[in-house]
């Protein structure tokens, strides 16, 4: 049996998340946010005060880690801990500690092998140039920095978090410029991936336009 594989890749607050988890139930697929997972490591070495010096230590912890993606997210060792991985604290490490090629060895492997044997989309920074290279539709989502700021910002208030709208723009451009310039699997558009700005546009337009390739692409069948 032939399994569809969707990547999304792009910067923070480009509607990636968002977006995919629609997606994902209207067609039917399961949903990845390799994002949390990054956010996990980082959460899981915040709580547990581990030493990132000690490679072994390190190594371990990323190892050690299991995700299960069930219906409405993602188990990390058996537990749904997604408000905390949501703090800008969280946010930000996670983007330092994906700099890390143990790290992102490790994650990857574990992308690739969730994805296996299932319709499946991914979202992220690498999923189209590494994590799933063959994926059958490839799209990277952009958004300017100040709607992606605003965006946050929105998600975050609502939640009842105290935040100030240019601090969160500064570490947004922190988060972009730690992500494209890291050493490994910067993120970047994948060659054979179609850019869609979002600045400006509804989630539910996003959601049809990129439907409409699936369509096209999967022979109709949502
Ligand atoms: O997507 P999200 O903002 O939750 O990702 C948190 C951080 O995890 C990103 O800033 C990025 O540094 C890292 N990440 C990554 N590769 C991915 C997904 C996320 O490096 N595929």
């Amino acid at each position: 049996m032939k399994y569809f594989s969707i990547a999304i890749d792009g910067p923070a607050g480009s509607g990636k998340s968002t977006v995919a988890r629609i997606l994902a139930k209207r067609l039917r697929f399961i949903y990845l946010d390799s994002g949390a997972m990054y956010r996990a490591i980082a959460w899981r070495i915040i709580n547990e005060k581990i030493d990132m010096k000690d490679s072994t230590v390190f190594r371990n912890l990323v190892q050690s880690t299991q995700f299960e993606i069930v219906s409405d997210g993602l188990l990390v060792n058996g537990e749904k801990i997604d408000e905390a991985l949501r703090t800008p604290e969280v946010s930000r490490f996670a983007s330092e500690i994906a700099k890390y090629p143990v790290v992102r060895e490790i994650l990857v492997k574990k992308q690739q092998e969730l994805a296996k044997g299932h319709h499946v989309i991914m979202d992220g920074r690498d999923i189209g140039t590494v994590v799933l290279p063959d994926a059958d539709i490839k799209i990277f989502l952009t958004a300017s920095i100040d709607e992606r700021a605003q965006r946050r910002y929105l998600e975050l208030t609502q939640k009842g978090l105290k935040v100030d709208l240019q601090q969160l723009r500064d570490e947004i451009r922190e988060r972009d410029e730690n992500d494209q310039n890291r050493a490994i699997s910067p993120l970047r558009q994948a060659e054979d991936a179609i850019r869609i700005d979002t600045t400006g546009r509804s989630i539910d337009e996003i959601v049809e336009q990129i439907l409409s390739i699936c369509c096209t692409k999967m022979g109709g069948d949502e």
